[in-house]
């Protein structure tokens, strides 16, 4: 049985698909303008222990997840670099994918982007125009008017009495209580440059919100089961996307909300606006494996805020590396004679599946899911050490890993990991920078490193080899 808390219902609820054993799952992607940030992860690969949960649970998951390829920060940057928005947005759609696939997240079914999605949200804003809840204004945008819409406020509180009727919002983000009628298409204006769509309005382009209300029924229909995002989404972008669908559709927009908590840095939210931000690579150039980095993401409980620190990741490592000793001793046992496990390291292996599985599906505890693997390899160790674990046993072991490894994703070892360490990569990477800058003592002592990591470059014409001594 699944349990989680939902954003709507403000309390942890059983999880019933619509559909028994199939579930339909939206989650709002990247806006691609930049490199996405690992406070940004942090909310995809809550996402990716949800799903991963689903899928041990028996159940089909159909993920869709947007990209926002054009919103006012995609134009803005696309003009700031004098590329065309479909060539800027791009990179970083790609920088996402190879984000992922370090992460270990697994990838979503479909990725609508909302340029392809554009006759969509006309449709949808045109039959909230003729039911009189969307209007155009003398700007010639078209807003949706929370006045008409009594059900406004179903995800934060909304004070009614004190709503602002007929002020008018274009901007995407804006704060509870500049709370107004928010855009839906907004008008073409020369800040745009080349970027506009005609439609019944005139040429402009779609609001944020209203894309992700397309962008999902398109795929996962009028209805559907689980939509997510971090916490500062819940307003205004998902309860601006509730209002929307459920206001043109007639019927309910989605059953179960979830929001995860921020990664912050020194109590802040980590956000590009503030600049106090790491990407991905940032991280991985100070030596952590991606693999790291995703146990550091996934190991506190996602409605709590997850202070990101280097300390963190270092016990990360620590812990690993705990995780990997027990799996070279076990897959040492793991050949040989073929007697029966003894019923106890059977017994072992199926109360540790069943119990971490368990841990997830109660909202997702991983930190519960967690203590059941520390105690489950504490067991294995000791049952190793009074010698009663032989290959049939290691093997029985091992298979509980793995399936404990199905949602957690941290306990098979990198490629990298076996061949060239993510530690010594980085440094190899600061030390081309170094020569490129010719600072040769600061490339020599770089060199040193990664010498005392019982690792040696070579420089070729093809880049950098690397030769274990
Ligand atoms: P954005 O690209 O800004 O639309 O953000 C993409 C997703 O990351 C959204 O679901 C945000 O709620 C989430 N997000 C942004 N910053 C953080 C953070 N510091 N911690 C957790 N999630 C975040
Ligand atoms: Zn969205």
């Amino acid at each position: 049985m699944l349990h989680f808390y939902n954003s709507l219902t403000h309390r942890v609820d059983e999880f019933q698909p619509i559909q028994p054993g199939k579930v339909g799952m939206y989650t709002c992607g990247p806006t691609v303008y930049n490199y996405a940030h690992i406070g940004n992860f942090r909310c995809y690969a809550f996402e990716d222990i949800l799903k991963r949960t689903l899928l041990a649970s028996g159940l089909q998951v159909k993920h869709v997840m947007n990209l926002t390829d054009v919103d006012d920060k995609t134009i803005r940057g696309s003009q700031a670099e004098k590329l065309p928005l479909q060539q800027f947005t791009r990179k970083y759609k790609d920088a996402f994918f190879a984000d992922i696939k370090t992460l270990r997240i697994l990838p979503a079914d479909v990725y609508p982007a909302a340029t392809e999605t554009i006759p969509e949200m006309i449709q949808l804003i045109q039959t909230l125009f003729d039911k009189g809840i969307a209007y155009q204004a003398e700007d010639k945008s078209v807003y949706f008017s929370i006045a008409k819409w009594p059900k406004y406020g179903q995800l934060v509180n909304i004070d009614r009495d004190s709503m602002r009727i007929g002020v008018r919002i274009k901007m995407d983000e804006y704060a509870k209580d500049s709370m107004a009628d928010f855009a839906l298409w907004k008008a073409w204006d020369e800040a745009d440059g080349e970027v506009g769509w005609d439609s019944p309005w005139g040429r402009g382009r779609p609001g944020w919100h209203i894309e992700c209300s397309a962008m999902s029924s398109k795929y996962l229909g009028k209805t559907f089961d689980l939509h997510c995002g971090g916490i500062d989404n819940l307003f205004p972008h998902h309860e601006d996307e509730i209002a929307q669908s459920e206001a043109a559709n007639g019927c309910k927009f989605v059953n179960t909300w979830m929001h995860c908590a921020h990664l912050v840095v020194d109590g802040q939210k980590m956000s590009k606006s503030l600049g106090n931000f790491y990407t991905l690579k940032d991280v991985l150039a100070k030596g952590y494996s991606g693999r790291e980095i995703r146990y550091v993401l996934i190991s506190t409980y996602y409605r709590q805020s997850l202070n990101f620190s280097f300390q963190a990741l270092d016990e990360a490592r620590g812990n690993l590396q705990r995780i990997d000793a027990f799996t070279t001793r076990l897959k040492d046992l793991a050949s040989g004679s073929s007697d029966p496990a003894a019923p106890e390291i059977t017994a072992l292996a199926n109360d540790a599946k069943g119990k971490f599985l368990s841990a997830l599906q109660e909202d997702l505890n991983v930190s519960a899911g967690l203590g059941v693997l520390f105690d489950f390899i504490r067991d294995g160790n000791r049952a190793m050490d009074a010698g009663k674990v032989n290959a049939a046993g290691a093997n029985e072991l091992l298979k509980a890993l793995a399936s404990i490894d199905q949602i957690l994703a941290v306990i098979e070892p990198e490629a990298a990991d076996v061949s060239v360490p993510a530690e010594v990569i980085a440094l190899t990477e600061q030390r081309a920078a170094a020569r490129k800058a010719k600072d040769w003592t600061l490339a020599d002592q770089l060199r040193d490193q990664i010498t005392a990591l019982g690792w040696e470059v070579k420089d070729t014409p093809k880049g950098p080899q690397f030769v274990k001594k």
